[in-house]
């Protein structure tokens, strides 16, 4: 029997264990609960996300398992990782898909299955979802584009140089709300965009190498600024312009507040990110997920929007994005607790 005492230290066990990967706590009137991650060369998922995610059910659900996997941007292996988990007995699925598409498999089975799915993050397009929690992304776009906008003034019209876009994944349905939030603010703006390119997997790699095919293009004097649509993908632009000699470096956008993110920032060599709580999704997703193992609803409250995914209007819980530059870093990362300065500083 277990006393208040020993409450902790079950805790922390469940928290360890299944930050691992294993399934921990929970016996046989337990639930499982999935958290299906896409990849991890972004370091938000493994760095945020999941131990938030882990650490929230822990907390709200003692006889909860719950079992992470990071697909790293295979969508095939995801969907094998979601049908492991529904073999091995998952009451929901939490599900931030590699590919918003192809994803609909994983739905339609685990509905077949009588499993309720959270689409997290990036909606999953096509087939019944209970909830979506995420950001709104279009705002994302907004923000970076906005920001970039007024950090390269005229230069960004015409004859004085052109913005460089770098889109995310096509296969990630946020890419397209991030784009088409950005545009709406570059047409607005009168802004040129001298080269555009959508970059498979969000990869960093290939964003430099669109960078430096950029750069021969355009010629290295015409980039008046960078549209990059996160920080990893900012890293990579960044890399391709220092290897080309530019200085200063034209300004450069990006997303997720990543810790190397944010120490370019205060080093001057990006511009801007944007910062979204992940761990406020985290610990809602797992709300919900908790919600839905025991009565089969969403809790009550969660829910201020709705989003259609091609199939049904679905429930949405949309957070805020904020915009980071370097006059703000104090005031949104640090004060939010999702870096410390120490964080920031000790790679500096
Ligand atoms: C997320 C971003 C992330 C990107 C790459 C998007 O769906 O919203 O936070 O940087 O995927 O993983």
């Amino acid at each position: 029997r277990l006393t208040a005492a020993a409450l902790p230290v079950v805790l922390a066990f469940a928290v360890v264990a299944s930050a691992c990967g294993v399934v921990a706590g929970g016996d046989g009137d337990g639930y499982r609960i999935a958290f299906l991650l896409p990849e991890n060369k972004t370091a938000r998922y493994e760095s945020h996300d999941r131990p938030a995610f882990v650490e929230r059910v822990a907390e709200v659900c003692p006889e909860c398992e719950t079992i992470v996997s990071n697909a790293d941007q295979d969508a095939a292996h995801q969907q094998a990782q979601a049908e492991a988990a529904i073999t091995n007995g998952a009451d929901v699925l939490v599900l931030d898909p590699v590919d918003s598409r192809a994803a609909s498999v994983i739905a339609r089975h685990a509905d077949a299955a009588g499993i309720p799915v959270v689409s997290y993050d990036r909606l999953v397009l096509d087939a019944p979802v209970d909830f979506h929690v995420t950001f709104d992304n279009e705002r994302v776009g907004r923000l970076q584009a906005s920001v970039l906008l007024d950090a390269v003034g005229e230069r960004a019209a015409g004859a004085m140089g052109s913005v460089v876009v770098l889109n995310g994944s096509p296969t990630d349905d946020n890419s397209a709300q991030f784009r088409q939030g950005a545009r709406m603010v570059f047409e607005a703006g009168g802004v040129t965009i001298g080269s555009e390119a959508d970059i498979p997997d969000w990869s960093p790699d290939q964003a430099q190498e669109a960078m430096e095919r950029a750069l021969a293009t355009l010629g290295r004097d015409q980039v008046a600024g960078v549209y990059a649509a996160n920080d990893g993908m900012a890293g990579g632009a960044i890399a391709a312009m220092k290897a080309a000699g530019l200085d200063p470096l034209p300004p450069v956008t990006g997303q997720d507040a990543e810790l190397a993110a944010v120490r370019r920032i205060l080093t001057g060599e990006q511009y801007m990110t944007v910062y979204k709580a992940v761990r406020t999704q985290a610990r809602s997703a797992a709300d919900l997920a908790v919600g839905l193992a025991r009565t089969g609803e969403p809790p009550e409250g969660m829910r201020n929007s709705t989003v259609d995914n091609g199939y049904a209007q679905i429930p949405a819980l949309m957070l805020e994005p904020v915009a980071v530059t370097r006059e703000t870093i104090a005031g949104t990362v640090v004060a939010d607790g999702f870096w410390s300065v120490d964080e920031i500083c000790d790679g500096l």
